[in-house]
């Protein structure tokens, strides 16, 4: 959707398919990053943004066992906003759609499910799809696959794939909020158990960090069992743990961090999660395919508004993106390995993993973390032209 924005913001025709009817969909994280804020500022859109309903986090705090610990501070970024937005994405993303209705080229088609690829002389020339009103066939200059880490597209292009694995999955439910509950989205770790709860207004949406592969044997202990864990991880929500009726009301999120050796065939870009899978690590991967949307838009809105596009442009993509993903997974995987796998895995009374209690005990690692959570390595800003009336 943003690159969709940022195309059509620089005078080329875009369509943005989607395969869901709205994007009213409860697994999307909720973040929004300070960089992401100030690619809408430089968009001239912050104040339109902000006046949507959405909380403000300067500070990220981690719950271990019986210790809080400060563990990311975004105050002092230098940017506009120091402090994470904490939005439902459905409505950043009716926002970005809304902005992209404002230039003519864009057009953003729902119920518009990528089916396959069409090519022609091992070039990608566009996608085949499904609609209420039936197939459709879209040729064009170029093919971004921005659908994600189970991406049909970057399947059906064949490129090839790394995968780096990850010790966990989410499962993810609601709870209803109530008058006197905290206001703050919480993370709690605890003997074998990391619980997060995000305010959703009048709910929680709670994810459940599970060691991959444990479902089965946390389903065969029932339902009132799970209840009781999360009642013992939120006592203020434990006489509303009944809400959850039954395990269809409990999803399964797979989590897997994996990233293409090239992102692209003449034709076809991948970008965000198609590109590379994040793990939920920092909530950060948002963040990521934002800036891949930005670089890709300063990189090929000329080109692409002039149809002198070359793979050498979509080379130029990776290349500036490739780095900061790969120094960013690696971070990812070291939490997985020493913090996440050690919690989920630990029989103990937890005490706070080295790392935690060291952004813990000094503020400027805290801030060196708020900076990688919150700026990430090698931050993108919109240089892509504006040329739409
Ligand atoms: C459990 C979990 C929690 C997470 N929490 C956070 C967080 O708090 N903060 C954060 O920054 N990151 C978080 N992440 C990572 C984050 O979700 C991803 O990195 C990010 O969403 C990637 O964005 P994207 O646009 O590339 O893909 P997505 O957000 O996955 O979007 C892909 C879109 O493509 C659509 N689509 C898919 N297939 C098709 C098709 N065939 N045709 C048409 N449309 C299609 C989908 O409906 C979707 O709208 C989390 C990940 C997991 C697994």
């Amino acid at each position: 959707m943003m690159l969709g924005l940022l195309l059509a913001r620089a005078g080329v025709d875009v369509l943005v398919l989607e395969k869901h009817a709205d994007f009213l969909r409860d697994f999307r994280g909720d973040t929004i990053h300070p960089s992401t804020l100030e690619i809408v500022h430089e968009l001239g859109a912050l104040d339109e943004l902000l006046a949507l309903p959405h909380q403000h986090v300067a500070e990220l705090t981690a719950q271990i066992g019986d210790v809080t610990l400060p563990i990311a501070d975004f105050r002092r970024l230098p940017v506009r906003c120091g402090f994470i937005a904490f939005m439902p994405q459905w409505d950043f993303l009716d926002f970005l759609a809304r902005q992209g209705r404002r230039h003519p080229g864009f057009d953003l088609r729902m119920r518009a499910e990528v089916t396959g690829l069409l090519e022609r002389d091992g070039r990608v020339t566009g996608v085949r799809a499904t609609t209420p009103a039936g197939p459709l066939d879209v040729q064009a200059d170029l093919v971004v696959a921005a659908d994600g880490r189970h991406s049909l597209v970057r399947d059906r292009a064949g490129l090839p794939v790394e995968t780096f694995g990850a010790p966990m999955d989410v499962l993810w439910f609601r709870l209803p909020r109530a008058a006197g509950d905290p206001a703050a989205t919480m993370g709690r770790f605890d003997t074998g158990r990391i619980f997060i709860m995000l305010n959703r207004g009048d709910a929680w949406q709670c994810g459940f960090v599970i060691a991959k592969g444990t479902l089965d044997a946390l389903r065969a202990r029932g339902l009132d069992a799970f209840r009781r864990e999360v009642a013992r991880l939120a006592p203020f929500a434990a006489g509303r743990v009944g809400e959850v009726r039954g395990w269809d009301d409990v999803k399964l999120l797979t989590v897997r961090v994996d990233r293409l050796r090239r992102w692209h065939r003449p034709g076809l870009l991948c970008i965000g999660d198609a590109a590379h899978a994040m793990s939920p690590v920092g909530g950060v991967g948002i963040n990521l395919a934002i800036q891949d949307a930005v670089a890709a838009a300063n990189l090929l809105a000329v080109p692409l508004a002039e149809r002198r596009l070359t793979p050498d442009d979509l080379h130029r993509v990776q290349r500036r993106r490739e780095w900061p993903t790969r120094v960013t997974q690696r971070v990812q995987i070291l939490v997985q390995r020493r913090v996440i796998a050690a919690v989920l895995g630990g029989r103990q009374p937890l005490r706070p993993p080295r790392l935690l209690r060291l952004l813990g005990a000094f503020p400027l690692l805290r801030r060196l973390a708020g900076r990688l959570v919150g700026l990430g390595v090698r931050p993108e800003h919109v240089r892509s032209p504006a040329r739409s009336p």
